[in-house]
């Protein structure tokens, strides 16, 4: 389907910046979304990958419009079979490239095993966002404010891509290399995303921001802590809007990992924070006020496994 040109008339109200041109295609499966990538990149036409559209569409709306690049092909992957699938693997929850935060809500595996990613899920946007959008869109919109990604990171995430070349598996933590930017290609798709099962671990999750609801966060942090005979086995953190992206708080990590509940030392977990963080001052707030919400977040991570 071409999407209705406005090359000779002004751009309509409605057309996200660089799509007016733009052709619309809907892959059912996900071979085949990945041979119209393929094909695409071949012919050197500027293709996108859409999902729930609650990123890019909202960002194409906001664009200068001689900041938009044009795009040629839009492969829209909500069509997709597969990518609706949750499903226990061993140790690890899977969730397919297309799966939403809705799904996240209603899903019973997801209930029983890890609760925390149904609240994150409860925290993002409003419901109709919650209906759209997509984990996998959360992970290569790379935003550092994203949602998702903490809780993910949180659970020791990996993110499958493939491409007609091959699949490749990331560690969640490794996939962002700097603000908004991934080591994805772009004839690759994220076709699952699979985290471990926390088992008794003690699992957190936080996002203060401006409201309640419809708010990005100021600071938000997930956590996974696991406590043996008084000492933390195996923690890990997934930290939001504090550095250009997702951290996952190795210093603190560090830190706390095989250490006695009763070692902790506050202050030392606030020197490790300090090496993790220096979060910036920004429209949403200043960088000193996050840092203190940041320190407060994780002294309730920890002592939330100390009650
Ligand atoms: C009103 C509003 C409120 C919001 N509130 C929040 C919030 O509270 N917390 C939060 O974290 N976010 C929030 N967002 C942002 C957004 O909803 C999320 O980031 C969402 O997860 C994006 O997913 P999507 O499916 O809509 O992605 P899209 O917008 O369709 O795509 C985003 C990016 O991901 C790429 N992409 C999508 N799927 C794949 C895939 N399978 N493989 C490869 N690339 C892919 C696209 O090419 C694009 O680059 C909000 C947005 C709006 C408009």
């Amino acid at each position: 389907m071409m999407l209705e040109s406005t090359a000779k008339r002004p751009r309509a109200a409605h057309a996200p910046a660089g799509l007016e041109a733009a052709e619309l295609v809907r892959p059912t499966t996900v071979r085949e979304a990945l041979s119209l990538l393929e094909k695409a990149a071949q012919a050197g036409r500027a293709v996108m990958v859409l999902a729930g559209g609650t990123d890019l569409i909202v960002d194409r709306h906001l664009l200068p419009i001689d900041r938009a690049h044009r795009v040629d092909l839009v492969v829209d992957v909500t069509r997709i079979e597969q990518f609706h699938a949750i499903a226990k693997d061993g140790e690890r929850l899977s969730f397919a490239g297309g799966v939403t935060y809705w799904d996240l809500r209603r899903e019973r595996l997801v209930l029983e095993a890890i609760p925390m990613l149904a609240e994150m899920a409860k925290d993002v946007g409003a419901v109709q966002i919650q209906t759209r959008g997509t984990l996998a869109g959360n992970i290569a919109s790379a935003s550092p404010a994203a949602d998702g990604v903490p809780a993910l990171m949180a659970l020791d995430a990996n993110v499958h891509l493939a491409s007609t070349q091959g699949s490749r598996t990331i560690p969640l933590a490794q996939f962002f290399t700097g603000y908004r930017k991934t080591v994805m290609r772009p004839d690759e798709l994220i076709v699952r995303i699979d985290v471990r099962l926390p088992g008794s671990a003690k699992v957190s999750w936080r996002k203060v921001g401006t409201r309640q609801a419809q708010s990005i966060s100021k600071v938000a942090l997930a956590s996974v802590i696991d406590v043996a005979n008084g000492t933390i086995r195996h923690a890990r953190f997934g930290m939001a809007s504090v550095a250009a992206t997702t951290h996952p708080l190795d210093h603190v990590r560090t830190y706390v990992e095989g250490r006695a509940l009763s070692a902790i030392d506050p202050a030392e977990v606030d020197l490790a924070l300090g090496r993790d963080i220096q979060p910036i001052d920004d429209v949403r707030s200043t960088g000193e006020y996050r840092m203190h919400v940041a320190r407060s977040l994780v002294r309730r991570a920890l002592a939330s496994v100390s009650a």
